[in-house]
Parts: structure tokens; sequence; C-alpha cells
């Protein structure tokens, strides 16, 4: 049987980062199970690996890349002793004290580590359209991260579908290297906040089509186009682009919790009481309770909460 830990924090963004800078300075002795390497945002270090330079984040005067962002965040945990794991958990029992967590097989009949308190802050992943063309290509000229594939589409016609802040954020990004980026948006105005918006007006490679979805990524092993479908007119055009950057949302990553942990209707954990779940002594921070706000500054607010939420329970157990 696993020795019992104070503290097991799931996920390794800003919010799961900065629980560990916590409790790991409050003498709990955290693990971090930070997930796996993906190109996808559950990775370890979360969204802000997929991004490029952050500008919002205090304290950085001139901004900062995110993945820096986030290893000096990992650095800093560490220091004060936060261990590390990189895997996924696999299987959480909430019912039982002390918590149980699987890491590998989840039909394993004892859990890999077990916990007096535990952290859940496994954040939030990239929306897909849902087109088997999409999912086929992925890899191969679709993808969920200009910073990741940016480099491979140098002098290329790039697509980038989605209106909000994730999409021109990719689209800016993207100039640098494609020769010409084209925004395909399901209405006529972005919900980009202004200063985006004005960038990306202003950016000579950017342009828009509006009032367009995507119904089919054409090509066999790569790219070759986008079907893109007028909702105002029916009409359908083919954008002649060898990349596609889906940038269109995201979903919270909590299907390991289901029957476990309160969720709202989009499968976002429902917090009271500060970061407390419905389960005493879990607690949950970051994106993964939050779709209002999702920023890295907020996550890494609600990260310190569950923290001190979490040692104060721990020793109110004590008395
Ligand atoms: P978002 O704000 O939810 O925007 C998603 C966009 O995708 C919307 O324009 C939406 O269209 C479109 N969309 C959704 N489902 C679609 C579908 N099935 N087909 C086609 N289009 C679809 O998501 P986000 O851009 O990822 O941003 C999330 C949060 O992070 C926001 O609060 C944002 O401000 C923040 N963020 C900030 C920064 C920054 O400050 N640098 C960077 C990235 C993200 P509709 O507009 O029609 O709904």
């Amino acid at each position: 049987m696993s020795t019992v830990r104070d503290v097991v924090i799931i996920g390794s963004g800003p919010a799961g980062l900065t629980a560990a800078v916590y409790t790991a300075r409050a003498n709990l002795d955290p693990l971090v199970i930070e997930g796996e390497p993906s190109s996808t945002s559950d990775q370890p270090g979360g969204q802000l690996m997929l991004t490029t330079e952050v500008e919002n984040y205090p304290g950085f005067v001139d901004g900062i890349m995110g993945p820096e962002l986030m290893g000096n965040f990992r650095a800093q945990a560490a220091r004060f002793g936060a261990e590390y794991l990189t895997a996924k958990a696999a299987r959480v029992d909430f019912s039982r004290r002390p918590f149980g967590i699987w890491v590998g097989d989840p039909e394993a009949p004892e859990p890999t580590h077990q916990a007096r308190a535990v952290i859940v802050s496994t954040g939030a992943r990239s929306l897909m359209l849902g087109l088997p063309s999409e999912a086929r290509l992925l890899g191969h000229g679709v993808s969920t991260c200009a910073t990741c594939d940016g480099f491979f589409f140098r002098g290329h016609e790039i697509a980038v579908v989605g209106g909000g802040d994730s999409a021109i954020e990719e689209a800016i990004f993207l100039t640098k290297f494609g020769e010409h980026v084209t925004i395909v948006h399901r209405r006529k105005e972005l919900r980009a906040s202004k200063i985006m918006q004005d960038r990306a007006f202003r950016n000579p490679k950017i342009d828009f089509l509006w009032d367009s979805v995507v119904v089919d990524v054409l090509g066999e092993t790569s790219v070759a186009g986008v079907r893109v479908r007028n909702i105002v007119t029916g009409e359908e055009t083919v954008l002649p682009v060898t990349g596609v950057f889906v940038a269109i949302g995201h979903a919270p990553n909590t299907d390991l919790f289901r029957g476990q942990l309160d969720m709202d209707d989009n499968g976002y954990l429902r917090t009271h009481d500060g970061t407390r779940t419905n389960v005493d002594g879990v607690f949950a921070s970051g994106d993964v309770q939050d779709h209002v706000y999702r920023q890295a500054v907020t996550a890494a607010g609600s990260g310190c909460m569950a923290a001190i939420d979490a040692e104060r329970w721990l020793e109110s157990q004590h008395d």
C-alpha cells in the first residue's frame, strides 16, 4: 500500500503549480501529478505551454513566453520541495479516506497514491469542430497550437477558425511564418478583446471570412484546403490552405471526476466557500472550475486559495 501524503495536486498549470508553491512552503510535502507531454492543453504546464508571449501576467514589464513562465512556476515550487510525477491520473476515489488516486492501470485493486487532501487543477482543453476530416488530419496540417506547429507552415497559406482572443492571437503569431492567414468566423463580429481586434485588423497578412464555417478539411495525408460554407447565403467555397488552426474555445478536464464531484451543465467543477468542492478535503482551482475569467493570473490566485483552504482544512482535522 502506498504511503499517505498530506496533499496531492492533480494538474500543473498556473493553478496547480501555485498550489504547489504554497503547500510546499507550508511543509505539506505536495506531490504534483503533472500530466504527460502532448500537443493538447492537458499537458504538463497546461494551456500556457501552447501560447506565445504573455503580456498580461503582472510583474513582467516586457511580457514573458508562456513556456518560460510555466518553467519558472515549476522550478519555484520544486525549490520548496514539491515533487512531480509526469503521468496522468487514471482514476480517483474520493469516497474513501484517505483519498485514492490511480496512475497507470485504473483497474488496479489499490491506488498508487493516497492523500488526506486533494487539489484538483486539471484545467481545460481545446475544443474541436468535430469533423472526421479534422480528426484524421490532426497533426498533419490541422493543429490547435500555433506555438507548437507554426514553424512548419513557413510560407504557407493558413486558416484560423474562431473569433475569440485565442483565434486572433494564433492568427497574429502565424503571420510570422505563413504567407497569409485567413480567419474563418461564424459571425460578422469578433468576440476577441478590442486591442487584439485592432492588431488583427491592422495586420496586412490577415483577412477575414465572416459568417462562415468550415464544413470539411480536404486532403488525404496532409491538408490541401478547407471547404467553407457561408451560413447566410449557403454558398460553399474552397480555401486553398495547407494549415488549419482550430481556436474555438475550451472544455474543462473533468471526466476523471464524474459521479464524484459536483459539476455544472458544461462540466466545470462547482466550488463553494473559496475552493471547496462537495467532497470535504477535495479542493478545486483554476480553469477546471472557472469558465468566466480563465486567466493565468486568476488561475494562480485560485491555486493559492486552494492551498490555504487545504492547509486550514488539514489543520482542522487534527483538532
Ligand atoms: P472564446 O472566447 O470562447 O471564443 C471562442 C470563439 O470560437 C468564438 O468566437 C466562437 O464564436 C467560436 N466558436 C465556438 N465554437 C465554434 C464552432 N463549433 N465553430 C466555429 N466557431 C466556434 O475562446 P478563446 O478565444 O479560447 O478565449 C477563452 C478565454 O481566454 C477568453 O476569456 C479570452 O479572453 C481569454 N484569452 C485571452 C488571451 C489574451 O489576453 N492574450 C489569449 C487567449 C485567450 P462566437 O463568437 O460566435 O461564439
